[in-house]
């Protein structure tokens, strides 16, 4: 088993409902079993436009490989109605893995831990609230601009 982070954002249509369905469902992936969610989030668009965001951030243990976990969760993007109309595009969800134990990958596909997972207050904020441990309070401080409260 491998714990891994996914994080989770929505602007397009019921975007809490679906964060909340979204979490469950990767909960219910193959061998893949949910250990802790944080609370929901709702932030500015940071990299991407139209309404704001429900943000929220989940570990996870699981069997997956990192691929298949990917393949997983762009898949129910998928369902979820996600159409890339344009580059940053408002999307009905948008999942990321932000880390995988602790591998370090960087292929076309798939870059282990996300690259600018640091850079984002959707990502540091929840994460902050379920392992402050890993969260470093100068992240935090470098992100204070960006506009993110609790629901
Ligand atoms: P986005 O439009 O932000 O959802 O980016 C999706 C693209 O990023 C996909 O084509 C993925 O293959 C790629 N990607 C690279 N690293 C990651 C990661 N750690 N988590 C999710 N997608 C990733």
């Amino acid at each position: 088993m491998v714990q891994v982070c996914v994080a989770f954002g929505a602007n397009l249509g019921d975007a809490l409902a679906t964060v909340l369905r979204a979490i469950q469902e990767v909960g219910a992936l193959a061998t893949t079993q949910l250990h802790q969610a944080s609370s929901l989030y709702a932030s500015a668009p940071h990299e991407a436009t139209g309404p704001e965001f429900v943000n929220a951030v989940a570990i996870y243990d699981t069997d997956l490989p990192p691929l298949d976990l990917l393949e997983a969760l762009q898949n129910l993007e998928h369902v979820a109605g996600r159409e890339r109309l344009f580059p940053n595009a408002p999307r009905t969800l948008d999942l990321d893995i932000i880390f995988y134990g602790d591998l370090a990958l960087a292929t076309p596909r798939l870059t282990l831990p996300h690259p600018r997972w640091q850079e984002r207050a959707f990502v540091l904020k929840p994460l902050a609230e379920i392992l402050p441990d890993l969260v470093k309070e100068e992240w935090l401080e470098k992100v204070s601009d960006q506009e993110i409260y609790r629901l």
